[in-house]
């Protein structure tokens, strides 16, 4: 293959997701990451969606920020699968050279992009958390936690292009949508050498929660160790119905089998940033923090008045959550009640 130099690179990628047919919202958290790195680099922004029947939704990209939405329709794209997304994605790389390339670190980001970094020759920096342009020597910042969650590393990859990163959902709020903008739709043609997988799709199993997914809820009540035990968890379901919300767990709870990994909020569980996430006997350690200081309100109940969490709490409740959740489980149902 013809060798490129590092300048023929230009322009910022971003990889949207398409999950039951419809664009996915963190597609729209990219645009926005996106956005802001092209317009440093006063390049055009291109959304890649790759699915089947999705130009018409697609083109929507464009009202999120995009300037170019560039489709591969096929039934095989159906449903992600690593083979030919990868296949796909390389020969589009090759073809048209994108210096920054960035996918969100859902399942699909993170099974996707190492894959494709190998096939390019680029580096890849996982979840981040911030990303910038040095715009001296016009080369992406990324930034995610490192050690434990106990430092921010930032990182550069100067040496390969495209400068390849996925990025934590929720780290960035969409764009306002602007139905006057304008871009390009753009349809791209592979032929069948492109399309096999080695990996076929079965079936998918959706795992019974209370409320949303955490990473899309509104609303969180998440709890730690301080629950003492699994049996105790009908408290933090019984407050998450009543305020329509998720129920979210610190690693430990994770670990001690209380609830699935799903509900894990944190540095090596999920990022969450909805407007209300009420921590409950959670003592607030980094790496739990790494995944909710965003949070909008931060009501923090503990029985230690000297707890990290109080840190970042908006609203702090010093005391037995035993003795505080069943009063305001009383409170909120009478005050539903009446309304
Ligand atoms: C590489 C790495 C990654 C990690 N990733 C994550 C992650 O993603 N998410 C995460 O959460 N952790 C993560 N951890 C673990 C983290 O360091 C902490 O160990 C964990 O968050 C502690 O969980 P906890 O607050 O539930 O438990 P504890 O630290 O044991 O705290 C329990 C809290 O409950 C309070 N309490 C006790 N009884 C009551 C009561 N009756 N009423 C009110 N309060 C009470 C206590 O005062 C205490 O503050 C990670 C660690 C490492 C090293």
């Amino acid at each position: 293959m013809e060798e490129k130099s590092k300048e023929e690179y230009k322009g910022v990628w971003v990889l949207g997701e398409v999950r039951d047919g419809e664009i996915h919202a963190v597609s729209y958290e990219l645009l926005a990451w996106g956005r802001e790195l092209a317009d440093k680099l006063k390049v055009d922004l291109t959304v890649l969606v790759l699915g089947h029947h999705i130009r018409d939704k697609a083109r929507e990209l464009i009202y999120g920020g995009a300037d170019r939405v560039m489709v591969v329709d096929h039934s095989a794209l159906t449903y992600f699968t690593v083979d030919p997304f990868a296949a796909i994605l390389t020969a589009l790389i090759h073809e048209e050279k994108p210096e920054v390339f960035i996918a969100s670190a859902t399942t699909m980001g993170r099974t996707l992009m190492p894959v494709l970094a190998v096939k390019v020759t680029a580096g890849l920096t996982a979840d981040c958390t911030e990303l910038d342009i040095d715009m001296q020597e016009r080369l992406l910042i990324q930034t995610r936690p490192a050690v434990g969650g106990n430092i921010m590393a930032t990182i550069k990859t100067p040496d390969f292009k495209p400068q390849m990163a996925t990025v934590r959902p929720k780290s960035k709020r969409p764009l306002e949508q602007d139905k006057n903008r304008q871009g390009e739709m753009i349809v791209k043609e592979f032929d069948d050498k492109f399309y096999p997988s080695r990996v076929k799709r079965l079936d998918f199993i959706r795992e019974e929660t209370i409320g949303v997914p955490i990473q899309d809820a509104e609303t969180i009540v998440a709890f730690g160790k301080g629950l003492k035990d699994g049996k105790n968890l009908a408290l933090i379901n019984e407050l998450a119905t009543l305020l329509h919300g998720s129920v979210g767990a610190s690693r430990s709870a994770i670990d001690a089998g209380w609830i699935s990994y799903s509900h894990q909020v944190g540095l090596s569980g999920k990022t969450v940033s909805p407007r209300l996430y009420m921590a409950c006997g959670i003592s607030g350690a980094v790496q739990h923090l790494a995944g909710m200081s965003s949070a909008e309100t931060i009501v923090a109940i503990n029985s230690d008045p000297d707890a990290e969490i109080f840190s970042v709490a908006d609203y702090g409740i010093v005391g037995d959550l035993f003795e505080i959740l069943p009063v305001l489980i009383e409170k909120i149902k009478h005050e539903q009640k009446g309304a």
